[in-house]
Order: structure tokens, then C-alpha cells, then sequence
């Protein structure tokens, strides 16, 4: 039983109605970016041919109007991420903006010897900032190992958990995998060791209302193009006690309270992180985004997703020699697979000519293609407005894929 009317919310998405290579459109490339609802493209429409003007400076109708739907869109995230003040709220330009961000601020926190904790799950843009950072400060990077099932190993979190821990980070869910990691115990743990937590939500955000007060964790990014957002936008919610620790990122205008060539003193938050003219149309679609999706409801989507997932596992794992990888029983509706002695770019390929979108390839996380000792995957990722017929269509495209390719 689906929680919604899946033709009236196929029918929100232009897109879906297209074809690819002479077949309908099966796009199961959600991990990477979803698709936009005309609600969405709505607001991106509405925002340049009504009011499109700089924020926060001009007393024109316009600016103020533009401004009131930039703080207003603020707002959206807040209430959807659960924040206790809307300035923890930081407009970036997507998840990796937001992980530098904090990253580069550490830099002023860090001393030599001083930890930091990354798991061997994460995508390479929650792993290298910090590693730029341990060669800025002598800090130490170790890693939480995973294993076969393609889940953190918890002991070795415990193990390598200590009182030198500044800052662990993880994602939610793995990109690569699924995975849904234990967030709620790593933030608790850490914490008991003075650690912050910073919690990269990429993955999770388009299947899960992550809520950062009941987490109590110190740092959420996420993205807004996988949550049915535009591209060039994202969120860092920041507890306020560590925001007005860590130094601004950038400098530039909008981000500063007075100036003189001898001393600048910078803007309160959130502005104090926010430099230059930001990406406003792209907020204000960003909050069109949560709208719609909590019009939907998450515990809806979750629910449907997870039908996807258990269909198109089940229906997956009768082909011959096909391997999933990452079975964690807490994942997300991604489905990474090889059939052996096929290059997962092939069945990628082949499948495309089919007009089924998937991705193949590391997906931006080596270190877990380096523990499984593969060079990629193939990686079908459902949104809630995916169905189980085009499950069967992509079902069928990866047997003839098999055959042309055995
Ligand atoms: N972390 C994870 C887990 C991701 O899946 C992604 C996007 N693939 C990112 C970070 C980076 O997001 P963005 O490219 O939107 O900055």
C-alpha cells in the first residue's frame, strides 16, 4: 500500500515525462541530485520575474520583499531541522561549503597531538577538508573502521574515542552504501568525551527529518539538490556556542558590522558566516523544497521508500551472480551492486541506452571501494517518486546488460 497518490506526485516532476534514448525516463540517480517539482521551479520563476534584487541592504520594495523571503525560506530550515534559533542557520552554497567551513574554523581551535575521528564510511568531501586541516595544526585524523556488512565498527569507535578527541565527523547515511549510521550514540559518546560532532546529513536529509535539538549534535550540513531543491545551496546548522567560537570563513561584505583600514569588527550571526551576496533565489527554493516535502510527509516517504528497496533488493538478488554491497538492516533505499566479472560502467552504460539512470563508480568514497577491493559499484538510488514498474524496467535492463556483457 503506497502512503500517497504516486501518479498525482509524478505528475509534480516535468522531468519524469521525459525520454531518454527513445525510452521513458527512469531516474535512479537520487544519491547523486533529485528531482525539482514544479512547486519548486515555481518559486525559482517566480523569484526572477517578480522581485529579483539584493538582500539586506536596499529600503526598494523589491530588496525588502526579496529579503523578507530569503529570512522567511531561513525560517523553513529552521522549523524543518528543528533549530533553536534561526540564526544557527547558515545559507552555504552546499554540503562541502559547510564541512570547509567548520573545517578551516578548527584550525584556530587545534593544537598539535589534539584527535579528530572520521569514519571509513564518508564521501571525500567529509574527509578531505580534515585532513587539510591535520596538516595545517599537527592534529592526528584516525579512523572508525567498517566492515563487511558495510557498517561502523562501534567497538573500535569506543577504542579510539579518548579525552584527545576534538571533533568526530560522520555522515548520517553513506552515499555510497545506505548505511544509516548510530548518530544519536556517536554524538552521546563523544560528548561524554568533550567532543564535538559534526554530522554530515547529505544523504540522510531527503529520507530522514533529522532533528538537531533532540540530537543534540554541535554541527548538521546537508544540500538542498538532493532534497528536490535547486543546485548551489545548502544548510550548516551550527549550535550557537560553537558558531560564536569558530572565526568567519570568509570575508567580504554582508558579513561584517563596522570597517576602517585599522580593524573590522564582524556582523552577528548568521551574517558573520555569510559573505558576499549569497545564492538568494536558490534559499528561497530551498524552503519551496522543504515545503513540498513536508507536504508529502517524511514519515510517508520513508515508509514508501522502504518498500522500494525491499522490492528492488529481492528482485536484484535473483539475478545470478549479483553482489550487494553494504546490508546494513538500518539503510536508506540505495541498492550498490556488481555482477561478477562485469566493470560496473558497463551495466551503466548499457542500461542508459535503456533510458535508466543510475551511477556508477566510486561515488566520491574510495576508501570503501578500496575495502571491498572493487573500483566502483553500480549504484541505483530510489526517491518516493519512484515505482515498483520502473523497478521491473530497471530489473530487466541490468539482464540484458548481463547477457550482452557475459
Ligand atoms: N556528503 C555526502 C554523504 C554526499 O553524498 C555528498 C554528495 N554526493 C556530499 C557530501 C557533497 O555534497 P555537495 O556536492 O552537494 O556539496
Amino acid at each position: 500500500k503506497i502512503p500517497f497518490e504516486i501518479e498525482e506526485i509524478r505528475k509534480d516532476f516535468p522531468i519524469l515525462k521525459r525520454e531518454v534514448n527513445g525510452h521513458p525516463l527512469v531516474y535512479m540517480d537520487n544519491a547523486a541530485t533529485s528531482q525539482t517539482p514544479q512547486q519548486v521551479i515555481d518559486a525559482i520563476v517566480d523569484y526572477y520575474s517578480n522581485y529579483n534584487s539584493n538582500i539586506h541592504r536596499g529600503v526598494h520594495t523589491l530588496s525588502q520583499e526579496a529579503t523578507d523571503k530569503y529570512e522567511a525560506a531561513r525560517k523553513k530550515v529552521q522549523d524543518h531541522f528543528n533549530a533553536a534559533h534561526s540564526y544557527e542557520i547558515i545559507f552555504t552554497s552546499g554540503t562541502t561549503h559547510g564541512i570547509n567551513l567548520v573545517a578551516s574554523g578548527f584550525a584556530s581551535l587545534l593544537k598539535e597531538g589534539d584527535e579528530i575521528l572520521v569514519s571509513a564510511l564518508e564521501h571525500h568531501s567529509n574527509i578531505v577538508p580534515w585532513q587539510m586541516l591535520t596538516a595545517k595544526t599537527g592534529s592526528i585524523l584516525k579512523v572508525i573502521p567498517m566492515n563487511q556488512d558495510g557498517e561502523l565498527v562501534m567497538e573500535d569507535f569506543y577504542r579510539l574515542l579518548s579525552n584527545k578527541t576534538r571533533i568526530v565527523f560522520i555522515n548520517h547515511v553513506s552515499n555510497a552504501l545506505g548505511t544509516v549510521n548510530p548518530i544519536e550514540e556517536i554524538i552521546k559518546a563523544a560528548h561524554e568525551k568533550g567532543a564535538a560532532v559534526l554530522v554530515d546529513g547529505a544523504q540522510a536529509a531527503p529520507h530522514i527529518k533529522a532533528d538537531v535539538q533532540a540530537l543534540d549534535v554541535d554541527f548538521y550540513v546537508a544540500s538542498a539538490h538532493k532534497m528536490c531543491g535547486p543546485t548551489g545551496v545548502g544548510v550548516l546548522y551550527g549550535k550557537e556556542e560553537w558558531l560564536k567560537k569558530l572565526p568567519p570563513y570568509q570575508g567580504g561584505g554582508e558579513m561584517i558590522a563596522t570597517v576602517t583600514f585599522e580593524k573590522t569588527t564582524y556582523a552577528d550571526l548568521p551574517h558573520k558566516f555569510e559573505a558576499g551576496t549569497p545564492n538568494i533565489c536558490g534559499g528561497i527554493a530551498f524552503g519551496a523544497a522543504l515545503d513540498y516535502m513536508n507536504s508529502i510527509g517524511f514519515d510517508n516517504i520513508a515508509a514508501y521508500e522502504k518498500q522500494l528497496l525491499d522490492y528492488g533488493t529481492e528482485k536484484l538478488l535473483e539475478i545470478p551472480g549479483v553482489r550487494i554491497y553494504g546490508i546494513s538492516r538500518k539503510k536508506t533505499a540505495v541498492i550498490s551492486f556488481n555482477i561478477e566479472g562485469i566493470h560496473p560502467y558497463d551495466i551503466g552504460t548499457i542500461i542508459d541506452k535503456l533510458g535508466i539512470a543510475v551511477r556508477t563508480g566510486h561515488h566520491c568514497a574510495q576508501p570503501i571501494m578500496d575495502y571491498y577491493g572493487i573500483p566502483g559499484t553500480v549504484r541505483a538510488s530510489f526517491s518516493f517518486y519512484n515505482t515498483t514498474e520502473e523497478i521491473d524496467k530497471f530489473i530487466e535492463a541490468v539482464k540484458r546488460a548481463k547477457t550482452m556483457l557475459s
